[in-house]
């Protein structure tokens, strides 16, 4: 296969049009970017739509195009730079060194039984060893679940009875701005909870929370892997449409959805978008700012930028304190400077928070290594982008894409043509995805600039876009695929427009999921959540508007009749559990901003909650049409309620 390379000045728009007219032809071309045990026979095969199989026939691995492929060019580079503010620690694995770990790490879970296609549950603090488990599951074909660290019992006990994984993999403890969470009690109320026990939990030891371990079950990962110090475990080829992982995220129902994703198609996505979008080039180092838990964790932390050869930096903690545990608003620039950083991710509420320090830290360090800044996952307001982008003075490039996508859907593809941006808008569609903007009730193509409508995919879907819901066909097809009449195309449910010259405008979410700092959430799952107490007759959970973290959940709740919350001190203490209820069930990250009690919730006179009404008023702006209300009173109480 030939190495396909954009030549110096090539259009964008002709590479964009060569990926949609030429599809099989241009994807071929960038499966030679990863190494094949046996090539592809057939490109795609869409025989069964909205269902696309990439490389069919093509055996790889991921562990291998990330780590055993560097060995012979740039086996003693750095690979894995993890940093932890937290505790105080910096550790550089070389290619090398991280091949050692990642084998040991998989001799374990040999050891512990885990076969090809069983899953794995990861739910890991950032630490070296939840990278190491996640490439020794790619090297072995087990399927990774990782569950972000900050979900509490009640998430990662919905996630286990989903993923049934043969051994969970976790820690001691995670730490937060030098608070210690201990996550061994969090996973034994979560394996007590839910109906599937795993076989076996191994368990990284950091230190800091004594851990009770359960006799027959949990192992130290010490332990286990010192008897495998010099485990040789060789790469599984898995077919090129065998999964590597699930990843859960929020939708419309309560249920988590399992996104699944492929080997093949993932491992080609992923090494085309570090040369096409992030220009990342091998020996250099990607920072990215996220975490594990998420998909860009997944993409652009472990695999994407090993794939390319680069080292990743891996973070934890604040974007705002030091390896001595002091503030430190400079630390991302002194880390940027330190290892030559060339390519940074991040989100823009950590921006936002950048943005309350001192400005004199973006000029403290030499950042002359940094090409570009790519932020993603809520809109990029303009001060923010403004005030970033001319404190570094690289490109800030927003990138639109979700969990489902497994990479950008629409950015500037920096490495092919470097097109500017506008403020506001993460840009053009990238190659190999036929995005439209449709009406969302009659399911018509708009393509009139600037008339708003719903942002959507048409199939064949590109590589590295997920296969399905894990076990669930059924939901992925009616769920993402029937949602517009008379049309069968993916759905992102988000709201969009398009201008004259081809930008798209992201306008926020037609469902009921919002983005908390960046992370998505179901409203539902908090309202399930909160309608549990015992004291909560009903409930509505809705995004609202907020300066630092882009949305926060507002609950209104109404008390159960003989309970109703009538002083000041009976209705703080309710909010208090509630709250409380909420933190321990789904985690921190979920706990409503405010929780406010009301008589009546506003509906339909068919009884659907309006959501959307409430949201309005929260945001003091127009609640529309007010004559499908049930009771308009509702409504005025919520008004009251926000001072709207
Ligand atoms: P997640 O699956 O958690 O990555 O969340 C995906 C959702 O985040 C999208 O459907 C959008 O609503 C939002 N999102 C992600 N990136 C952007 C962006 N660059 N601009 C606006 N919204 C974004």
């Amino acid at each position: 296969m030939t190495h396909p390379s954009a030549a110096p000045g090539a259009s964008y728009g002709d590479f964009y049009r060569r990926s949609i007219d030429d599809s099989e032809a241009f994807w071929a071309e960038q499966a030679g970017f990863i190494d094949w045990a046996t090539p592809p026979q057939q490109i795609l095969d869409a025989s069964h739509p909205p269902f696309a199989r990439w490389f069919v026939g093509g055996t790889t691995n991921l562990c291998h195009n990330a780590v055993d492929r560097h060995l012979a060019s740039r086996g003693d580079q750095p690979a894995l730079i993890c940093v932890s503010t937290e505790t105080g620690s910096e550790r550089s694995y070389s290619f090398r060194e991280l091949h050692a770990e990642v084998q040991r790490t998989a001799a374990c879970l040999l050891a512990l039984g885990v076969k090809r296609s069983d899953r794995v549950l990861i739910y890991m603090p950032m630490i070296a060893e939840a990278a190491f488990a996640m490439l020794a599951c790619a090297r072995i074909g087990a399927v990774h679940c990782v569950v972000f660290g900050g979900f509490a019992s009640g998430s990662l006990a919905s996630r286990i009875e989903d993923a049934e994984p043969t051994v969970v993999f976790s820690a001691d403890a995670g730490s937060r701005a030098g608070k210690v969470i201990a996550y061994k009690p969090l996973l034994d109320e979560a394996i007590r909870l839910s109906r599937h026990k795993p076989a076996a939990v191994l368990l990284a030891d950091r230190g800091l929370a004594p851990m009770d371990l359960v006799a027959g079950r949990d192992h130290l990962l010490r332990d286990l892997a010192a008897q495998h110090a010099e485990a040789v475990v060789p790469c599984t080829w898995l077919e090129s449409t065998e999964i590597s992982y699930t990843i859960y995220t929020s939708g419309t129902t309560g249920k988590p959805k399992g996104v699944q994703r492929d080997t093949g198609g993932y491992a080609v996505a992923l090494a085309a978008s570090m040369k096409h979008i992030f220009d990342g080039r091998a020996g250099e180092t990607y920072f990215s700012t996220s975490d594990i838990g998420w998909v860009v964790g997944h993409s652009y932390i472990v695999y994407g930028p090993l794939i390319a050869g680069m080292a990743t930096i891996m973070y934890e903690g604040l974007p705002t304190q030091g390896l001595d545990g002091q503030p430190d608003g400079g630390i991302w620039w002194q880390l940027v400077e330190k290892y030559q950083v060339t390519v940074m991710f991040s989100a823009p509420t950590a921006v936002r928070v950048l943005k309350k320090q001192d400005p004199a830290l973006l000029k403290k360090y030499d950042l002359s290594s940094l090409r570009a800044l790519f932020l993603a996952g809520e809109p990029l307001d303009e001060p923010t982008a403004r005030w970033i982008s001319d404190g570094l003075g690289v490109p800030i490039i927003d990138n639109y894409w979700q969990t489902e996508s497994g990479w950008p859907i629409i950015t500037i593809a920096n490495g092919v043509e470097k097109k500017p941006s506008k403020f506001g808008s993460p840009g053009v569609p990238m190659y190999g995805w036929r995005v439209k903007i449709v009406h969302e009730s009659t399911g018509e193509e708009l393509t009139t600039p600037g008339e708003k409508g719903v942002v959507v995919v048409e199939g064949p879907t590109p590589p590295g876009f997920m296969q399905t819901i894990w076990r669930d066909d059924a939901r992925f097809v009616n769920t993402y695929w029937k949602s517009i009449p008379d049309r069968t195309v993916y759905s992102t449910f988000d709201w969009g427009i398009r201008d004259a010259d081809g930008y798209f405008y992201i306008l926020g979410r037609t469902d009921d999921v919002i983005n908390v700092a960046g992370h998505r959430l179901g409203t539902r799952e908090i309202e399930e959540s909160i309608s549990g107490h015992d004291n909560v007759a009903e409930v509505a959970v809705v995004g609202v508007a907020d300066q630092l973290k882009g949305q926060v959940a507002m609950a209104f709740v109404v008390p159960r009749a003989g309970n109703a919350v009538t002083d000041g001190d009976a209705a703080l203490k309710l909010e208090g559990e509630i709250m409380k209820r909420v933190a321990d069930q789904l985690g921190a990250l979920a706990r409503p901003a405010r929780v406010r009690f009301v008589t009546a919730l506003p509906k339909t006179r068919s009884g659907k909650l309006l959501r959307r009404a409430i949201q309005a008023v929260c945001e003091q702006r127009d609640p529309g049409d007010l004559t499908t209300i049930d009771d308009p009173a509702c409504l005025q109480q919520i008004q009251r309620l926000v001072g709207a």
